[in-house]
């Protein structure tokens, strides 16, 4: 079966076009997920290919918003700029469809989404990275990204106006990478909101439910 096509995007911050591996969805396996929901893949990881990155300009973002990105206000623009003219300068990319060079994208995306105000895309930006390093069994690099994406989740929820069909994926999210983290009374603080407020309502609440029983029996 044939897991991977090319497609042309058009880049909204230089407007260089150029071609990316996709992966078609019919390729896309899930065998397992993990504790924070990670899913195992059976073959191809659409996770290695997710982000796209002007060769060009080193603009990035995940594939299903990339060309759609606006960039407001000269203040945005000036520093979108000076980070991509320094990563240009410190990363060297290459062929995309390993670990590496998907967290080298996944790290772009993120600084660029932090930049954008985008913060709960920074943080799945970061939580992807944490989820490859886990793959790779490097468990220190896990950790201190599981620690950035907590970082950026809590304060997309504290100061941002997200979207209500959000909060119980963000409220799962503040209970178990606390949890993962090792920080237990934080996690069931989380879980109790998140359950409080969507049980019976959400996925994320029911698997959250779940985490809090585990916890306290723990
Ligand atoms: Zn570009």
């Amino acid at each position: 079966m044939r897991e991977l096509w090319e497609k042309e995007f058009s880049c909204p911050f230089c407007g260089n076009k150029f071609k990316k591996k996709m992966v078609f969805f019919d390729a896309i396996k899930i065998k397992s997920r993990d504790i924070d929901l990670k899913p195992n893949f059976e073959g191809v990881n659409p996770y290695l290919y997710e982000v796209v990155t002007c060769p060009k300009c080193y603009f990035s973002a995940f594939d299903k918003d990339f060309e759609s990105i606006k960039i407001k206000g000269e203040e945005t623009e000036k520093r979108l700029n000076e980070f991509l003219e320094n990563a240009r300068k410190k990363v060297e990319l290459g062929e995309e469809g390993t670990h590496i060079e998907a967290i080298k994208r996944y790290v772009l995306s993120g600084t660029i989404y932090s930049l954008l105000n985008q913060r709960k895309k920074a943080a799945i930006s970061y939580l992807k990275i944490a989820w490859l390093f886990r793959e790779m069994g490097r468990s220190e690099d896990e950790k201190r990204y599981l620690e950035r994406a907590l970082r950026e989740f809590e304060n997309h929820y504290k100061y941002d106006n997200y979207e209500e069909s959000d909060e119980p994926m963000i409220l799962f999210y503040l209970g178990v990478l606390n949890q993962l983290l090792g920080k237990r009374k934080e996690a069931a603080k989380w879980y109790e909101i998140l359950i409080r407020k969507y049980d019976g309502a959400s996925m994320y609440a029911k698997v959250g439910r779940e985490r809090w029983l585990e916890l306290r029996k723990s």
